[in-house]
């Protein structure tokens, strides 16, 4: 089915990314049907399209489907089923297939190390029992986390020496998780990219992250690698999103260990627009929201040329209150993504900075999770 302006496009999903995508689609003369199970929904004030209903709700989806020329979501815990079903009445971008991969560690670990590219080192955990089995082949320190619905380090439990592994397993709900190694990275990196129908592909340039208790506080672009670490980097992607038949922006986070030999190494993939291109809004020819929608829409994906040296700052928790200061900071592009209640290390807004000559955005406190 070809889509032209005019036509919805269904979001399913309804945080700042599903905002952020539907005011995109608007700016390019579509519409937008936001599909999510919350009252409070950021995207829920940026269209009148949308319904609320919970992703198992097969009448609701039947109906947002009958609505919409196609489907796409904005954060990968959505039940893969829910995916699968609408592809009975819409495409759905990315696909059911790509979900199902990338939404559990365990099934992306291997999928990633079947294309050659490394990752830290993990074993699949069932049980307290295959925990102590993992641990003795992995050793001290590592992570333990859950296969599935982990995101800003939630689901996660770090195994010291002497931590008790019955209870870190039990803290995690004894869900199926993987254990992982600790890689001793020196930079945290990511590679934000989109696939169109056709095959067409186009990265952002890589941007370096920094994370506050797990949740993602400051981006950099460039992240001052090696040109042979970058051109890996990106790289890497392409390789993910081929092999994928991926379509639409993906992010792929990775970590740079201080050794040449050694190439980046994939932490996590997610199959949806991402925090650590938020940049591209006000840095880039093209928006990674933008983009997305001309993926899965089937046309021409955009350029990625950046405007300037990035510096991106999420506004987490209580730093929102100091939205009228860095509204009148010159230079900087303030995003509030209306959420009424503020909780520690919650994503409440971010602030670019683009150019040089520009100071950092710099926010007083730190977020939390
Ligand atoms: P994740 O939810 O997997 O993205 O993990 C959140 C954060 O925890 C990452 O951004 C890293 O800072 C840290 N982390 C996760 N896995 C590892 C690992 N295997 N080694 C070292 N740090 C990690």
């Amino acid at each position: 089915m070809s889509i032209a302006p005019g036509d919805t496009i269904g979001i399913l999903g309804g945080g700042q990314l599903g905002r952020m995508l539907a005011l995109a689609a608007a700016r390019l003369g579509l519409k937008a049907h936001i599909f999510a199970p919350e009252a409070d929904s950021p995207a829920f004030d940026v269209t009148p399209l949308q319904t609320q209903a919970a992703y198992n709700d097969r009448e609701a989806l039947a109906r947002f489907a009958s609505q919409v020329a196609v489907v796409t979501y904005e954060f990968e815990n959505i039940p893969a089923a829910t995916a699968t079903l609408l592809t009975n009445w819409r495409p759905v971008f990315p696909t059911a297939d790509a979900l199902a991969v990338t939404q559990d560690r365990l099934s992306e670990k291997a999928f990633v190390g079947s294309l050659g590219i490394a990752t830290a080192p993990y074993v699949g955990v069932d049980d307290a029992g295959s925990l102590a089995r993992a641990v003795a082949q992995i050793g001290r320190p590592a992570i333990l986390k859950t296969r599935r619905f982990g995101y800003d380090g939630k689901g996660q439990a770090f195994i010291r020496e002497g931590s008790d592994l019955g209870s870190a397993f039990r803290s995690l709900g004894a869900a199926p998780c993987i254990l992982e190694g600790v890689v001793p990275f020196v930079r945290e990196i990511s590679v934000v990219a989109a696939r169109g129908q056709d095959g067409s592909f186009a990265a952002y340039d890589v941007c370096a992250n920094e994370h506050v208790q797990h949740v993602l506080s400051r981006c950099a672009v460039p992240a001052s690698l090696s040109p042979d670490t970058a051109g890996q980097a990106l790289e890497i992607a392409r390789c993910i999103a081929t092999k994928l038949q991926y379509v639409g922006i993906l992010a792929v986070e990775m970590f740079v260990v201080d050794d040449p030999r050694v190439g980046p190494l994939v932490n996590e993939i997610a199959p949806r627009v991402h925090n650590s291109a938020h940049w591209t809004i006000d840095g880039a020819a093209t928006s990674q929201f933008e983009q997305h929608i001309r993926a899965i829409c089937g046309w021409p994906l955009g350029s990625t040329r950046r405007h300037g040296s990035i510096e991106m700052r999420n506004l987490l928790g209580e730093e929102v209150s100091q939205w009228r200061d860095l509204l009148s900071r010159e230079g900087a592009c303030v995003h509030l993504y209306g959420k009424r209640e503020v909780r520690p290390g919650r994503k409440m807004g971010h602030v670019t900075v683009v150019g040089t000559e520009n100071p950092p955005v710099e926010t007083s406190g730190s977020g939390q999770n």
